[in-house]
């Protein structure tokens, strides 16, 4: 039996039917190094290829900012504010809240990290729901549906008939960061690509675009380090 882990703890193994050739590819919001196999390498290969690149799969994890679990006491920003999270071990059920300054988490499990992330999931499906409806009417537009995903290469996608979907993850991000990616999202409904037309829109129904633009471009990779991180 190969211990892969043994190589780096971070590597997945992914046999792809669709793989032409043995691949390392990061996950950034997982921190993992997925090892893509052809259903026809052998393991060993694999096993040798991997081993090969453990210093590239080192510097990747290492390059990814330091990550940031749910415990107790930590610092998360939630829609342009910062709260400290509490977590009480006690009661029967798990009870979240959000107030101005804490997140409050009162919870018999030992470790309450899956229900923090989805309490968060459904807040940003509400909060970012509401903003993206609202700048939609600003251009008499309306959404046909609006969802949220733990999307990894991009942080949103709209089509002109209405559908979008956004990274729940945008709720760690500075307001300017927000209102710029919805700005974005919002102007696909007009404008499908990334034309002259297309940013003209875009910065006008943003509220600080250079801002938000910016922070995302720069910081946007680190809104995946907040939560359960596998390892
Ligand atoms: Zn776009």
């Amino acid at each position: 039996m190969l211990d892969f882990t043994a190589i780096s703890p971070h590597i997945r193994i992914k046999i792809s039917p669709k793989a032409k050739r043995l691949a390392l590819r990061l996950d950034g919001s997982k921190r993992h190094i997925n090892l893509v196999i052809p259903p026809k390498a052998s393991l060993q290969k694999a096993y040798e290829f991997a081993q090969i690149n453990h210093l590239w799969i080192k510097n990747k994890i290492d390059e990814l900012p330091p990550a940031i679990p749910y415990i107790n006491g930590i610092t998360i920003p939630i829609m342009g504010i910062n709260r400290t999270l509490r977590i009480i071990r006690e009661g029967k059920i798990t009870q979240i809240e959000l107030t101005d300054t804490e997140l409050v988490v009162i919870s018999p499990i030992e470790d309450p990290s899956p229900r923090i992330g989805r309490y968060l999931r459904n807040l940003a499906l509400q909060k970012l729901g509401e903003l993206a409806r609202i700048k939609a009417s600003q251009i008499n537009r309306k959404l046909s549906k609006f969802s949220v995903r733990d999307t990894k290469s991009r942080w949103g996608s709209c089509s002109i008939d209405g559908r979008m979907t956004l990274s729940w993850r945008l709720i760690f991000a500075p307001i300017s960061s927000i209102d710029y990616v919805i700005s974005h999202e919002v102007a696909h409904l007009i404008h499908p690509n990334h034309g002259e037309d297309f940013w003209i829109l875009c910065q006008n129904l943003s509220i600080d675009f250079p801002t938000g633009y910016n922070w995302m471009k720069k910081n946007g990779a680190s809104l995946a380090r907040y939560g359960e991180i596998p390892l």
